[in-house]
């Protein structure tokens, strides 16, 4: 099946990227990598996609002692690549060179699989781990949304239809921290059949100290201190 005809629009700044997507029927592109097969199958029929892609402000990074801020179309290639700071000492780096293949990697977005909210994708599993938050931009300023409130429901999450993801913003691991992420891989795709991921720390005791977090993970950790 074809898509549905539909116009196509490149703004030049978020500013005019968010009064286009304020008209009717308008829909935010980023890698098209879950976007593209949602239009051809006709599951979503837009009159106008305005193409993200292209914003450099959506594709830089920032970092300083707490934080690293991924502009939300950095490909999932740039963060296997190290191409930006990996706040988490390369997990990030092994989550992303295991979404997919690379065709799919130099295309696909984190903020574009944040905001699809897919169960079965890798990020969404991996920022609510991490703690992280997005930060929204829309036509009334900014807004920043903790990973505990993004998703709203299967394939939903709170950026709103006229609101860009601009930034993904991650705290800088902790020294005494352990993260981990288990997929069962359905092998065509790579999707998660079951994806569990986990981020602890270590007390002054060398003790974990939510240990609710830690689910079956335990085993794979990867530790950068002592493991307990
Ligand atoms: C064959 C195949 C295999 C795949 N395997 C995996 C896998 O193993 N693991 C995995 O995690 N993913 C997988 N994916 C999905 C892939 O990672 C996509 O890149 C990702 O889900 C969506 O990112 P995108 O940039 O392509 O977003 P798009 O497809 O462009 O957009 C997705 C949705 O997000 C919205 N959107 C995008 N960016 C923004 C933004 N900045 N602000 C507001 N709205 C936005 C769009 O309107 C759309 O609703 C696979 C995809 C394919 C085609």
């Amino acid at each position: 099946m074809k898509s549905c005809a539909f116009d196509y629009e490149r703004p030049r700044d978020i500013a005019e990227a968010i009064s286009l997507l304020a008209k009717e029927n308008s829909k935010a592109v980023a890698g098209s990598q879950s976007l593209g097969p949602m239009l051809n199958l006709r599951i979503v029929q837009p009159a106008v996609l305005v193409d993200l892609r292209h914003l450099e402000e959506l594709k830089d990074f920032f970092e300083d002692r707490e934080s690293v801020t991924l502009g939300a179309c950095v490909t999932h290639a740039r963060i296997e690549d190290g191409k930006v700071p990996d706040p988490t000492r390369g997990f990030m780096r092994a989550v992303a060179g295991n979404i997919a293949y690379r065709a799919v990697r130099n295309r696909g977005t984190i903020g574009g699989s944040l905001v699809h909210a897919d169960p079965a994708a890798d990020w969404p599993a991996v920022f609510l781990a991490l703690d992280g938050e997005a930060v929204v931009t829309g036509a009334r300023g900014e807004r920043t949304i903790p990973a505990s409130q993004f998703f709203t429901a299967m394939l939903q999450s709170a950026v709103k239809r006229d609101e860009v993801l601009s930034e993904v913003r991650l705290s800088v691991e902790r020294k005494r921290a352990g993260t981990a992420y288990v997929k069962l891989r359905q092998s065509a795709s790579g999707f998660a059949i079951v994806g569990v991921a986990a981020q602890v720390s270590l007390d002054r005791r060398g003790r974990i100290e939510d240990s609710g977090k830690v689910l079956q993970a335990h085993d794979t950790l990867r530790w950068n201190c002592e493991p307990p």
